[in-house]
Formats: structure tokens, C-alpha cells, sequence
């Protein structure tokens, strides 16, 4: 009998109130919604618009970007300080920076300083290019452009004179050398530097970017090299260049503790700066603000904070340390990227297909002119129940090590092996089910065969172009249907991606209600007469460019969408790569890989084992194949 199901059951089951905040939801009719704006009003039919962007020749897998969400975020962050301000009586103002590397695409990059105008959001950078990106896009004098990273003459005297066309530019020295390159610069242009100073802090961050920060990190001034930069600096006449002090411990920071510590040492770092630097006015907290990818409050992929919060804690300790010092409020930056940008965005894929390996019902019958192996598994079969769960499994585990070996040997045949095999998996989903009501003492094997028994969705998308991180760093990223969520998702589904890597798949899931990863997703049964799409969320941040090409999938088609009065428009679109242009990066040129076609067809044309309209069709097929999508195309 079909168990009720609603779209409430569904909303419960992904999780959606845990890390969708008030962007998403699920209508009454089993559709995933989007509010951009974060108001319920102002909704979008995320299925729908899949739809209707394929309607106008878009092509799956495709990212749409909301810009409503954009604009919700900066406010967000924007505001959370505000209050904090206020509610403290800080004496200092707040102004945000986006850090460029985040995500550099330019309607993306556009659209934040267009939201971010009135809240003087400014830019970061941490390479030349992206320096590049912020002087021609930023042209407010209010807004800051902080340069970090890797710095040569070039980067630092295009920085000093991007003072000169009202840009609000300021070098952080993140290695010592660059202290000379900035008082050369510096005295070669005669422009005076606007300089930060990156500390190294000892306390560590936490999670999976802890890297950044501690004694060894890459970046950042020790004491010693501070003060010796300020006596370098206040030689050359440059001490009141000195305006800004600047950390980062990590992206992704799980823990308000970590937050927290670091701060109440980089305000030390800032009160004890500002006795040498009179100049100083500046505390700039780097990033680290978290988003909540899977929603359980305690992972590396989630947070134990809220943006209010840290902007609370930030504002408070930077104050109360300043205040015990007797030395006035600085101004505060923040850098956050990750929480600005990843809910914008979502990825959105077809499945192709399905590998149904459950059979939990057997439709054949045994009887003794079966191998004696098949017998046995179908007793097993037959027998299992509550009592004798660890029993059944084991005797289960041998009987298939026996299957393979015995066919091995070549005393089992084909139908023999089929049978058994399919045995096998009736055997261990009924004794998944007993194991299920009696976790307590099954838990092992019920969490074994979760994986085990999932079905395999072949899924329209390569994880390493679109999902770098859940690959290399296993984070976890919300995944759900997109439709149908007024049905039951009885399947479960482990999703796996067009490549030839048994790598790019996903395998582990949100699941809210155990409150650890799952090894399976909740589907839908396919159905043959409609295509069945699965959405990725909060992708926002730093997929698009950690990507890579493996097995030459490209880049894929973007939208951005905005909402209007009608509902929504289709503001951009982005093309994703043609096959054409991702063998270009590999060094093939198109003329060339068209031409040795061509001379092949000449070859067995003369051969006559080729008909000339059989090389018109492969010279079109060849050529239609170099302009299309590098993905599945219908
Ligand atoms: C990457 C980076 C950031 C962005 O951090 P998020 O955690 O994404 O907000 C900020 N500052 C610096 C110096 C960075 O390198």
C-alpha cells in the first residue's frame, strides 16, 4: 500500500528548512520553489523554469544564478553589522569587501557592485588578474579594493596608481620582501602607498582550510617581521602609510570559538601595531564566515553560528579590547566571499538513466534441479527474520564469495550465477529491512548494505567541472529533486556523473533526522515518458572556477535570473563550451581535425568501401559534433 505523502514529508525529508534559510521551499504541487528575495511573495517554480530554459535551447546540465539572492546576501551581512554597531555604540563604521576569487564571472562580479553600491561594499583581490577585475569594475571612492597575494612591481605600482583615478586602494603585505618592492614603487611614482600589514595568528582555524593560518601559514607578518617592516617603512618616510591590519584564518570556518579566539588575538595584534603605527585606523577580519551546507549546526560542511552572531562577536571583541587599551575603534572590514555568493547559485542536471541492481522480489522459482549454491542462498531467502539478522548476513557474505568462486572454477554456469545473484540481493534487502527495526544490534549491517543496495543514477554532469569540492574535500552540498515532491521518493539512489572516473560520483547525503551523512539519496522511480531533473544548491562559491576538464567535459550553460513583476527574466546567458573549444585548450585545431577526416573519406571513397553520401553524413556528424555541447545531448 502507497504511504501518504505530501510536499511537506518532502521538505522534511531534504532538509530544506535546515540549510535552504528562506530561499527555498516546495509547493503544494511537488515543485521546488525559490523566493529570491527572501520574502515567500516572491517565488519562482524552479521546475518550471527548467522547463522554460530548455524551451529556449539552453542545455542541461545548466547553473542558473539568482541575482535577487545576491542582493538578499549583502544586505544580510551588510546589515547584521549595522546592528551590531548600533547595539554596541561601536565607534567605528563597517565596510565589506567581496574577495574576487570566490567567484569571478563578470555579471556575477557586476551584480555585487551594483547591489553592494549603497553599503560600500569594495573588492579583494589576490592576483594581478583580479586586481585587474577591480579597478576597471569598482569605481567608487568610498569602497576599498584590498590587494592580497603574491605581489611583484608591477602589481604594486598598478595598485599605487590606481590611487591616482580615485580608486580606494590598499597593499596588505603578506610576505616580508614585499615591504622594499612597495617603498621602491612607491618612491618611483611619488605616489604615497596605503599599506596593511597581514599577522600571522597563532590560533588555528578549524575544519577543512585550517591551513591558512597558525605560525607555518603561508601568508602574514611574524612580530619580528613587523616591527622590522615598520622600522623600514618609517625610514623611508612611509609610517603613516601604515592604515590596516589584516587576518584570515580559513574559508569555512565551522566553529564560533575559532572565530572568536582569533579575533580577541588579532584586536591584541591591532591595540599593540597602533602604539608603533599611530596611523593605523583599519582592523580588516579576513573571511571564514560559514554557510550551512547540510544544515546539522555541527560539521565541517555546516556552521555553529549565525552571520549575526559573528558580526556580534567580531564588533564586541574588537571593541572591549580596544576599550580595556584605551585606543579608539578602528574601522572594520570584513571579506567574506563564500557566505555573499554560495546560495545564488544551483546546478541542475537530468538523469539519463538507471542501474536498478534491487531486486526484492524473485520471480523465478527454485527448485532441486538448482545448484545446490542456488538452494542454500534461496534458504537464506526464506528464512531470515528478526531473530537471526547477524546470522542470515553472515552465512549471505560467504554464500557470494562462494558464487564467484565457484564460477570461477567453472562449476557454476551463467543461469546459475544470475540466479544466484539475484538471490543475493532479495536476501540482503529483506535483511536490510529486519536489520532497520533493530538498529541497536544490526546497526553495522544495515549501515553496510545503505550503499550496497542503492540504485545507480547515471547523472547528466561531471562532479570535477561542477562540484570540485564534493570530490576533493567530500564536503557535503544539498541534492533533491526538483519535481514530483508531492509523491513519495521510495527509490535510493547513489548518483554517479558522465565521466570514466569511478571517482565522480556522489555518494553521501544530508540527512537531518540521523544527523550524519547518508550513502544514499531518496529518488524517484523514472518514469518513461518524462525526464526527471535533481538540483544541487548553494554552489555558488568556489565550484565554477576550481573545475576542471576531465575527460573534456566543459564549462556548462549559465542563466542569471532576476524577478519582476511577470515573475521572472532571463537577465544573461552564458554559453558553456563547445566541444571545439575544449580540444582547443588541449592544443587540437578544429581545421586540422576536420581535415584528416576529410582525407580519410577520400582514401575509402577511392577504395570504394565508402559512398560519397556516407562521407557527406560523417563529415556532418563530425562537424556537428565539434560544435556541440561537450555533455548528453537528447
Ligand atoms: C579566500 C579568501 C577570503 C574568502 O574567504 P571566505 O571564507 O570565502 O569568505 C577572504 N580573504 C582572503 C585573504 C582569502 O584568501
Amino acid at each position: 500500500m502507497q504511504e501518504s505523502w505530501n510536499s511537506e514529508k518532502s521538505k522534511d525529508l531534504y532538509g530544506i528548512s535546515h540549510w535552504g534559510k528562506s530561499y527555498f521551499n516546495i509547493s503544494k504541487e511537488g515543485d521546488l520553489q525559490v523566493h529570491p528575495s527572501g520574502k515567500p511573495a516572491q517565488k519562482i517554480n524552479v521546475h518550471t523554469l527548467t522547463e522554460d530554459l530548455v524551451e529556449r535551447g539552453l542545455r542541461l546540465p545548466i547553473l542558473i544564478r539568482f541575482s535577487d539572492i545576491l542582493h538578499s546576501r549583502i544586505q544580510l551581512i551588510s546589515n547584521c553589522f549595522e546592528k551590531a554597531i548600533k547595539e554596541y555604540s561601536y565607534r567605528g563604521d563597517y565596510k565589506g569587501v567581496y574577495p574576487i576569487k570566490v567567484n569571478q564571472e563578470r555579471h556575477l562580479v557586476q551584480d555585487i557592485v551594483k547591489y553592494g553600491e549603497k553599503f560600500h561594499l569594495g573588492l579583494e583581490c589576490g592576483s594581478k588578474p583580479e586586481l585587474l577585475i577591480a579597478l576597471a569594475f569598482l569605481k567608487s571612492e568610498e569602497a576599498f579594493i584590498i590587494c592580497n597575494g603574491f605581489k611583484d612591481s608591477e602589481y604594486i605600482e598598478t595598485a599605487l596608481l590606481s590611487q591616482l583615478i580615485g580608486r580606494n586602494t590598499v597593499i596588505v603585505v603578506d610576505r616580508m620582501a614585499e615591504v622594499q618592492l612597495i617603498i621602491n614603487a612607491s618612491k618611483k611614482l611619488k605616489i604615497k602607498p596605503r599599506i596593511g600589514f597581514r599577522c600571522k595568528l597563532n590560533s588555528q582555524g578549524q575544519g577543512k582550510w585550517i591551513e591558512s593560518s597558525g605560525a607555518k601559514s603561508k601568508f602574514g607578518l611574524t612580530p619580528s617581521e613587523m616591527v622590522s617592516s615598520i622600522a623600514l617603512l618609517k625610514k623611508a618616510g612611509l609610517l603613516k602609510s601604515i592604515e590596516l591590519l589584516h587576518f584570515h584564518i580559513g574559508s569555512q570556518i565551522p566553529s564560533i570559538q575559532s572565530i572568536k579566539s582569533s579575533v580577541k588575538e588579532a584586536a591584541h595584534f591591532y591595540t599593540e601595531l597602533k602604539k608603533l603605527a599611530p596611523a593605523l585606523s583599519l582592523i580588516d577580519v579576513g573571511g571564514g564566515l560559514g554557510v550551512d551546507y547540510d544544515g546539522s549546526g555541527a560539521s565541517d560542511s555546516s556552521t555553529n553560528y549565525s552571520e549575526q552572531e559573528y558580526a556580534n562577536d567580531v564588533v564586541s571583541i574588537i571593541q572591549s579590547i580596544c576599550d580595556e587599551r584605551k585606543v579608539e575603534h578602528p574601522h572594520i572590514i570584513s571579506e567574506s566571499g563564500r557566505t555573499l555568493v554560495a546560495h545564488s547559485t544551483m546546478l541542475i542536471f537530468n538523469i539519463l538513466g538507471a542501474n536498478e541492481i534491487l531486486k526484492s522480489n524473485i520471480d523465478f522459482k527454485v527448485t532441486d534441479k538448482d545448484s545446490r549454491l542456488v538452494q542454500e542462498i534461496f534458504e537464506i531467502y526464506e528464512n531470515v527474520g528478526k531473530h537471526n539478522v547477524n546470522e542470515s548476513y553472515n552465512d549471505l557474505v560467504e554464500k557470494k564469495r562462494d558464487t564467484l568462486q565457484l564460477f570461477k572454477y567453472g562449476a557454476l554456469d551463467l543461469k546459475q550465477r544470475a540466479k544466484a545473484e539475484d538471490l543475493y540481493w532479495a536476501s540482503a534487502t529483506k535483511i536490510q529491512k529486519f536489520a532497520q527495526q533493530n538498529k541497536e544490534d544490526a546497526g553495522d549491517i544495515y549501515y553496510s548494505l545503505e550503499a550496497e543496495l542503492a540504485d545507480t543514477y547515471f547523472c547528466n554532469f561531471s562532479v570535477f567541472q561542477s562540484l570540485p569540492d564534493s570530490w576533493a574535500l567530500k564536503q557535503l552540498f544539498p541534492v533533491m529533486p526538483i519535481h514530483r515532491l508531492e509523491t513519495k521518493p521510495d527509490k535510493r539512489a547513489v548518483l554517479v556523473d558522465l565521466t570514466c572516473d569511478s571517482d565522480g560520483k556522489i555518494d553521501s547525503f544530508i540527512n537531518i533526522s540521523e544527523g550524519k551523512p547518508q550513502k544514499y539519496l531518496e529518488v524517484h522511480k523514472l518514469l518513461k515518458s518524462q525526464p526527471y531533473y535533481l538540483g544541487v544548491f548553494l554552489t555558488g562559491a568556489y565550484q565554477e572556477i576550481l573545475g576542471d576538464l576531465h575527460n573534456l567535459f566543459g564549462d556548462i550553460d549559465a542563466v542569471h535570473v532576476s524577478i519582476n513583476k511577470k515573475g521572472y527574466m532571463i537577465d544573461h546567458v552564458v554559453e558553456g563550451d563547445a566541444v571545439t573549444d575544449v580540444l582547443s585548450y588541449v592544443s587540437y585545431d578544429k581545421t586540422i581535425l576536420i581535415e584528416k577526416i576529410r582525407k580519410s573519406c577520400e582514401h575509402y571513397i577511392q577504395e570504394e568501401s565508402l559512398t560519397r553520401s556516407e562521407a557527406r553524413l560523417l563529415m556532418k556528424h563530425y562537424e556537428q559534433g565539434l560544435s556541440g555541447y561537450t555533455y548528453f545531448e537528447e
